[in-house]
């Protein structure tokens, strides 16, 4: 550890938040970007304070172990609550409602039902007319997600007063009664008298019978939208504590981030780049035969302005060799042993940020031959404008279709008009 990261380390708190609040936005870093890092770690830090006090609904059930869930579905909750979390953010409803969605319309399967409503139950969408049918049969995880953002988006059409920080069980459940039933019907009747939302939530309400006009009059014994929401809040908020974060870490959370920002600062100030050149292993025997989107580079034109360093500056790991074809950006996904490393520019060019259709943020540089996309930054250093090569452009995260931080590395060549294999273009 450098003397400089050991003396932002032992900074007193406030002194922290002074340059995350003052110093950072002052310098052109996105305060916007920040200021969402805090909230994430101030969200994170409420939930375990209402668990430790009992506030939290889910807490309770968590503690006392109810609703246990197949372990096929725990794992489907858990790999995709990051996701969903951010989908849930973005649509602003509570971050279990995509996944509770799903559980409730189509038991977490990836396969689109024969009916056309696909996993999220969209009847009214498809039947509108306003999204065409969701073919089916199984899905890529691609669509799961894009499937999920839909739902989420619906929900809070149908309930605009929820947000990602509602936590009152009678509003959490009237909402889930309008996304299933309409708004109508949530207006004029009790969620607590729905079987959809209140099944098997506790003895007054087992076996509940559900009526519906495609299914006619059923006893339902699937667990209601309610205490399945309770369930997987337990288990979101369980897999945060074997994830070894304490309440206190959690809290320390808002002070990581700034501390891993105020890091990168201190950098920037001593004019420290991070390592510009450090190899990274490829497999060996790498076969491109199966990637039926890539081209060859051309070999003539400027060498000043090829792509030849790893946008990871810090000790790089690839973690997934080519793959993308399908959803046209392929590339390759690179990691480091620091989670929070240094992105750079590969190539001189003009930058772009944006946010795209799968909620992956995305630093984007062009230059007369050559285009490079860097998915999934936490933070960008550069929103817009010109970069140098070896510039510092952000840090490597997991925001959108991530699990963990990574960086999604996809090259295209504007001279031959192609994809080509980034490998090639790693020193
Ligand atoms: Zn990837």
């Amino acid at each position: 550890m450098s003397p400089y990261l050991r003396m932002v380390q032992w900074l007193p708190d406030w002194f922290r938040i002074w340059i995350q609040s003052q110093v950072l936005p002052a310098l052109g870093l996105q305060p916007q970007i920040i200021a969402t890092s805090l909230f994430r770690g101030i969200f994170d830090s409420f939930l375990f304070m209402m668990l430790a006090t009992g506030l939290l609904a889910g807490g309770r059930y968590y503690l006392e172990g109810q609703y246990a869930l197949p372990s096929s579905i725990q794992e489907t909750v858990i790999k995709w609550a990051p996701v969903a979390d951010h989908i849930a953010r973005e649509a602003d409803i509570p971050r279990e409602v995509p996944l509770v969605l799903w559980f409730k319309e189509n038991s977490m399967q990836a396969r689109n039902p024969e009916n056309c409503t696909g996993i999220i139950g969209a009847y009214d969408l498809v039947r509108s007319g306003e999204h065409p049918c969701f073919t089916p049969g199984p899905i890529s995880d691609l669509e799961v997600s894009e499937q999920l953002a839909i739902a989420a988006v619906e929900f809070k059409v149908r309930c605009p007063e929820i947000t990602y920080f509602t936590q009152d069980p009678e509003t959490i459940k009237r909402c889930y009664f309008a996304y299933n039933a309409g708004t109508g019907a949530a207006n004029r009747l009790n969620a607590d008298e729905s079987a959809y939302v209140m099944n098997n939530y506790n003895e007054n309400y087992a076996n509940m019978v559900y009526s519906d006009i495609e299914l006619g009059t059923v006893q339902v014994t699937a667990l209601g939208a309610w205490p399945t929401h309770l369930a997987f809040q337990s288990l979101v908020v369980g897999q945060m504590d074997v994830e070894e974060r304490p309440l206190s870490l959690s809290i320390l959370n808002i002070s990581t981030q700034v501390y891993d920002l105020g890091t990168q600062v201190w950098h920037e100030w001593l004019g420290e780049t991070a390592g510009m050149n450090e190899i990274m292993a490829l497999p060996n025997g790498r076969s491109l035969d199966s990637t039926t989107c890539l081209g060859e580079p051309h070999k003539l034109g400027r060498f000043s302005l090829r792509p030849r360093l790893n946008p990871v500056s810090e000790s790089p790991i690839l973690t997934q060799d080519l793959h993308g074809c399908s959803y046209s950006l392929p590339g390759l996904d690179i990691s480091s042993n620091n989670r929070s490393a240094v992105l750079q520019a590969p190539m001189p060019g003009e930058v772009t940020t944006y946010t795209d259709q799968w909620y992956n943020s995305t630093i984007r540089i062009e230059n007369d031959e050559w285009i490079v996309w860097l998915l999934h930054p936490r933070s960008y250093f550069v929103e817009e404008g010109s970069v140098t090569r070896g510039q510092a452009v952000g840090v490597m995260g997991a925001v959108g279709y991530a699990t963990g931080p990574h960086v999604h590395y996809t090259l295209y060549d504007k001279v031959s008009e192609v994809f080509v294999d980034p490998a090639a273009f790693l020193p």
